[in-house]
């Protein structure tokens, strides 16, 4: 039988990586399973601008490698592989389970930071067409669609923020909002439209992306309000809609909301079932931003120390901090990385 982890955080986003860090500190030498494309959504953006402490900017993914190498500094192990399933116990001091696979690992607590996944269109070819004319990642697609004509389906920072990016490789990039009002900041669209190739094709929905021999897509639009329908044919697009939790392993055993976004208690990161919390885009269809992710994997590895240190049934391993753990967090001049069981 496996040992019994006393925190294993599933997701490595800058929510599951800052929880990762705080446990490590706190000598709880805690195992992520980030996944295989660990380091979450931002792995796929570009230039970051507004993560406090990077005057000008930091690259998505060195951002994420950063927080790995650090959280890795304090001890934390990682798996790269993704989580298959889990049964979470439901009495104080349980022990929880995490699959990869046939691999079973054990937890007396378990950081839910799983994130958030692109929308889907739902509409037909989308699917079928997937990495084929159809994408979600302009920092790792936009090369196949060099001078090519562009799509860009959305209207929010999202949707402008790779709109600028792709105006770089395509001859022309058409951004399709369902509303002629944007969702964006004034910002982040006046930068859209101050870009001579990216046009704005509004208000418009997306009825079908459709196969054509020989080359890409053909975009089928219906107006959004009774005018002219229009087709854009050749065209290599990008769905840029926003995301939905990704919070599928976990259902049915901890509340969700309609959404399907992960419930907690108040203003902590509990979940509800005891030892179990959830942090970062998992829970929040509000802010989501990186730094408010990381603010939240924070608060989870604080309220996962306090779950193990006030649960009589667990006993509290040998190398937690006493005191007040928050403040053990900046009191500890380096990092011990002495495995705790
Ligand atoms: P948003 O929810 O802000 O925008 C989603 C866009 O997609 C809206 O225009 C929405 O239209 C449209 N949309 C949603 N569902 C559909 C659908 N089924 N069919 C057609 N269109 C649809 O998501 P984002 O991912 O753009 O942004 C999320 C958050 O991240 C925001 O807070 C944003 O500010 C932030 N962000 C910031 C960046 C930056 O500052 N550099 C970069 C990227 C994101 P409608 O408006 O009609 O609902």
């Amino acid at each position: 039988m496996a040992d019994i982890e006393n925190v294993i955080i599933v997701g490595s986003g800058p929510a599951g990586y800052t929880a990762a860090l705080y446990t490590a500190r706190a000598n709880l030498n805690p195992l992520v399973i980030e996944g295989f494309f660990w380091g979450g959504l931002l792995q796929q953006t570009t230039e970051v601008e507004n993560y406090p402490g990077f005057r000008d900017g930091i690259m998505g993914p060195e951002l994420m490698q950063t927080m790995r190498d650090q959280a890795e500094r304090f001890g934390t192990r990682f798996i790269t592989d993704v989580a298959s399933k889990v049964e979470l116990a439901t009495e104080p001091g349980g022990v929880h389970k995490v699959w990869i696979d046939d691999d079973v690992h054990l937890a007396r607590t378990v950081i839910l930071a799983m994130g958030a996944e692109h929308k889907k269109l739902g509409v037909p070819g989308e699917e079928e067409l997937g990495g084929r004319g159809v994408s979600y990642c302009a920092t790792c697609d936009a090369a196949f669609f060099k001078d090519k004509h562009i799509a860009v389906i959305g209207g929010g920072d999202s949707a402008m923020e790779e709109a600028i990016f792709l105006a770089k490789f395509g001859a022309k990039v058409h951004v399709v909002n369902r509303r002629a009002e944007l969702r964006a900041s004034k910002i982040m669209a006046d930068r859209a439209r101050s870009e001579a190739t990216i046009e704005f094709v509004t208000p418009y929905v997306v009825e079908e992306f459709a196969a054509v021999e020989g080359q890409l897509p053909t975009l089928r639009l219906k107006h959004a309000e009774g005018g002219e329908d229009r087709e854009i044919a050749d065209v290599g697009s990008f769905i840029a809609i926003g995301h939905e939790p990704q919070s599928e392993i976990v259902a049915g055993q901890v509340p969700v909301d309609d959404e399907g976004y992960v419930k907690t208690e108040g203003r902590s990161t509990r979940t509800g079932l005891p030892g179990v919390f959830a942090a970062g885009d998992l829970v929040d269809h509000t802010y989501r931003q990186a730094v408010t992710a990381a603010g939240s994997g924070c608060q989870a590895a604080l309220d996962a120390e306090w779950y193990i240190r006030d649960t009589p049934e667990i006993p509290t391993p040998e190398a937690m901090p006493e005191g007040d753990l928050a403040e053990a967090q900046w009191a500890q001049p380096e990092p011990s990385g002495v495995p705790v069981t």
